[in-house]
């Protein structure tokens, strides 16, 4: 089929420019948590997702706050992760379909702290994983150690589902939040003492960006 066809040879080409995760879910605005209009791409049928992984050796520098080694090492992860996208979306045109990349850190709603859409809903729907109790995806494999981008388009692709898969006994994000913004589920997550923190990690470490890494490194997954 012709969307089996599509789907590996995206999936070949996320990989082979850097990308650890590919996957794709059927596009559910309300799900995804998308503020686009329709003509930005919120009409699309699909949501492609793709994942890079972090490095543990960086993220294993970080105690109780960000390091300026982090910081650089998260925006080098954006970068790759908009680029990929950016190239996927013109390779997608090249078929004559419409395709739309997503900015893999960028915020439009900044009281809320909102981008265009959330790529960790995505990512669910994806089938890279479940929200943990650090609010954030945790893949199987390689934990809440990912970040992620999303490309949406019309091109008939196969789409992927949701992975079974829980905390269970692991607390260990819970214990290591500086903020103590975390809890029993997702749900408990506390937005505001979180990003209260993150303001501070941001003056006093000069790190300029909102934040943090202390939860992302209790989170290493399976490898
Ligand atoms: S980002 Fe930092 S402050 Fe926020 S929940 Fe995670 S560990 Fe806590
Ligand atoms: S550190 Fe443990 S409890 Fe926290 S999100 Fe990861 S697996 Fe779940």
């Amino acid at each position: 089929m012709i969307s089996d066809v599509n789907y590996e040879e995206l999936k070949e080409f996320a990989l082979r420019n850097g990308m650890s995760l590919f996957g794709v879910a059927k596009f559910d605005p309300a799900e995804a948590r998308s503020m686009l209009s329709e003509r930005e791409g919120n009409d699309l049928p699909f949501a492609i997702s793709m994942g890079v992984r972090l490095s543990r050796a960086v993220l294993d520098g970080i105690d109780d706050h960000p390091t300026l080694l982090y910081q650089w090492h998260y925006r080098q992860a954006n970068y790759l992760l908009d680029r990929v996208a950016f190239q996927l979306s013109l390779l997608i045109q090249e078929k004559g379909a419409r395709a739309v990349p997503i900015p893999a850190s960028q915020i439009v709603d900044w009281e809320n702290q909102r981008a265009h859409l959330s790529h960790k809903h995505v990512a669910r729907l994806a089938g890279h994983g479940w929200i943990g109790r650090n609010n954030l995806l945790v893949n199987p494999r390689f934990g809440a150690q990912v970040r992620y981008v999303t490309v949406l388009t019309d091109l008939p692709l196969r789409t992927d589902e949701p992975v079974e898969g829980d905390c269970g006994d692991c607390r260990a994000c819970v214990e290591a939040c500086p903020a103590g913004a975390l809890g029993e589920t997702p749900e408990d997550y506390d937005f505001h003492r979180c990003f209260e923190k993150l303001k501070e990690f941001a003056r006093e470490h000069r790190i300029g960006h909102y934040i943090c890494g202390v939860c992302v490194r209790a989170c290493p997954g399976r490898t």
